[in-house]
């Protein structure tokens, strides 16, 4: 077992991770060695209790919420989610009551637990120090002693995980929910500590985690549109409004619609910044006249933008970035976000309207461009019969889907220059915040189809998948034979979920970047470039020649 010293850390989990390899002294993202560690702890922790809930539902003593609490606590756990160590311990305790009630129940049904060590009994110490130091002994580097390759596959299963729970959190608040899913989340979170299982194993229980991860997406997408309408393409302005003001970011449309309903008629106009700018195409949520525009780009800037808004913001998941003086009195989280200092607010959210009433708002209308959102499958599916037509008669030559996660790296500027050189018989079909590269570029139509069809959060890959597989099916093809080629960019776990579905499908020739995962190792990469021609970004010209030859 290796220990990592007080003030080192090692975190390799999301795209920015120091020189490629891991971030150990401290994170790229802000992440502080204590808070790295507790993390370390609590993912530990919830592989302990997915044990013992994988015992109980076998003795069909399942208990529903530590599926939620799963999907909750490993969000957090989540690139640029929550930087809060007083928070982690709070979920650090929370999984050890569920994990001795459930054990308890399984005692008084008169059964003996045949686990007897590890995270599934481990008593945790009861001071922040104590808990920082047993997080040092079962981090990401713990046992030397495992197989590289096994290594990386734990890894590359346990943040799939992080994105699947990311997603099922999310349908959650929306009322869906399959045991399913949480089964699985336990059943992955487990594996790595079956010692009996190799590489084949976990190459299937990644493959696994594709699938049910479209599942989750499926639930979280029908969460959405039951509750707010399938999204319509509509036009977003990216101006301001003279009056007081509200940013809302992250993904969590619950928020942001509690946040319009208890702002209305308050002289407040709501903006969306970040991944919440597809919430506008929604027909519950843009009835509202005081939702107003979006403002900014994406996450990574939120140093540079926030600043000069004017009024109250509100971070509803990740990615939030470490809030400087000029706009930290202004800023709130919630749900499983959470900085040191900033106040956590949820479903009451008068301290961010009181906040927002405070600060002086835009004093002025400025008008500037507009987007346009709302291309989810529905509406791109609604004009299946014309995009089928500028097929066959040769006017849209390829359907390109660039899409994944914005970041801070220069290397990132590859999608806008590859967006601006795709031959105008293409279109663009694009998800999550990578589209802040190129989302305002005037990029025309053809037969009135438009060029850039926005199709939503990260999330609605699920959107993106229903309709190459409605293509596919229109053209009798497979998925792999459509014109359609995918370039994404990733940063952070919810992409990595979203590409393990893409592998579950067998959709191959896949192109990703800006730099590939630092817990893949070569042999891995090579399966995965074997299976499925799975590809690095090269250059913007290179990449588009093969894609179009
Ligand atoms: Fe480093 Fe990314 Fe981990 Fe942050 S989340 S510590 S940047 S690897």
């Amino acid at each position: 077992m290796v220990k990592l010293s007080q003030n080192q850390m090692f975190c390799f989990q999301c795209e920015q991770t120091f020189q490629g390899k891991g971030c150990s002294l401290m994170g790229v993202c802000g992440k502080n060695p204590e808070v790295a560690t507790l993390q370390d702890l609590l993912v530990y922790m919830l592989r302990g209790l997915s044990q013992v809930q994988m015992e109980a539902a076998r003795l069909n003593l399942n208990d529903e919420r530590v599926g939620v609490f799963t999907s909750e606590a490993l969000f957090a756990t989540l690139t640029n989610v929550n930087f809060d160590p007083e928070g982690i311990i709070e979920y650090l305790s929370r999984a050890v009551q569920l994990r001795d009630g459930l054990s308890a129940k399984i005692k008084s049904a008169g059964r003996q637990s045949a686990l007897t060590g590890g995270p599934a009994t481990l008593v945790l110490e009861k001071t922040k120090e104590g808990l920082v130091a047993q997080g040092k002994l079962v981090g990401i580097k713990s046992d030397p002693t495992t197989d590289p390759d096994l290594h990386s596959l734990h890894w590359l299963l346990t943040f799939g995980l992080k994105g699947v729970a990311a997603y099922a959190y999310h349908a959650c608040l929306l009322g869906k929910k399959d045991q399913a899913v949480f089964d699985f989340i336990h059943r992955g979170l487990a594996a790595p500590l079956d010692k009996s299982l190799g590489v084949n194993d976990f190459v299937g229980l990644a493959m696994k985690c594709g699938e049910i991860n479209i599942r989750a997406m499926e639930l979280l997408d029908a969460g959405n549109t039951e509750t707010f309408g399938h999204p319509v393409p509509t036009k977003v302005p990216l101006g301001t409004k003279k009056g007081k003001a509200i940013l809302v970011s992250g993904h969590d449309l619950i928020d942001l619609e509690a946040i319009l309903k208890q702002s209305a008629g308050k002289g407040i106009y709501v903006y969306t910044h970040g991944e919440m700018l597809p919430a506008h195409g929604y027909p519950k949520l843009k009835k509202y006249p005081h939702f107003f525009g979006h403002y900014g780009t994406a996450w990574q800037n939120q140093q540079r933008e926030f600043p000069q808004f004017p009024g109250a913001i509100l971070i509803t998941t990740n990615c939030i970035q470490r809030p400087i003086d000029s706009y930290k009195a202004n800023i709130f989280t919630s749900g499983p976000v959470g900085y040191p200092g900033i106040p956590h607010v949820s479903h009451d959210f008068s301290r961010v309207i009181d906040r927002a009433l405070e600060l002086p708002g835009f004093t002025e209308d400025k008008e500037t461009k507009t987007v346009t959102v709302g291309f989810g499958r529905n509406a791109v599916l609604s004009i299946a019969d014309k995009v089928i037509k500028a097929v066959k008669n040769g006017h849209i030559k390829r359907f390109i889907l660039v899409g994944g996660c914005d970041g801070a790296k220069p290397g990132r500027s590859y999608y806008s220059e590859f967006v601006d050189k795709a031959p105008k018989d293409t279109v663009i079909l694009t998800l999550a915040c990578g589209k802040f590269r190129f989302f305002d570029k005037e990029l025309g139509t053809i037969d009135e189809i438009p060029r850039l069809l926005d199709m939503g959060q990260c999330n609605d890959a699920y959107s993106a998948i229903k309709v190459a597989q409605a293509l596919a099916s229109a053209f009798h093809v497979g998925v792999n034979e459509l014109p359609l080629s995918l370039v994404l960019s990733w940063y952070e776990q919810k992409a990595v979920a979203v590409l393990l579905s893409l592998l579950s499908l067998g959709i191959k020739n896949i192109r990703l970047g800006p730099s590939l995962p630092a817990f893949i190792t070569p042999n891995i990469l090579k399966v995965l470039i074997e299976k499925f021609n799975i590809m690095p970004i090269t250059t913007p010209d290179a990449d588009l020649k093969a894609i179009m030859e």
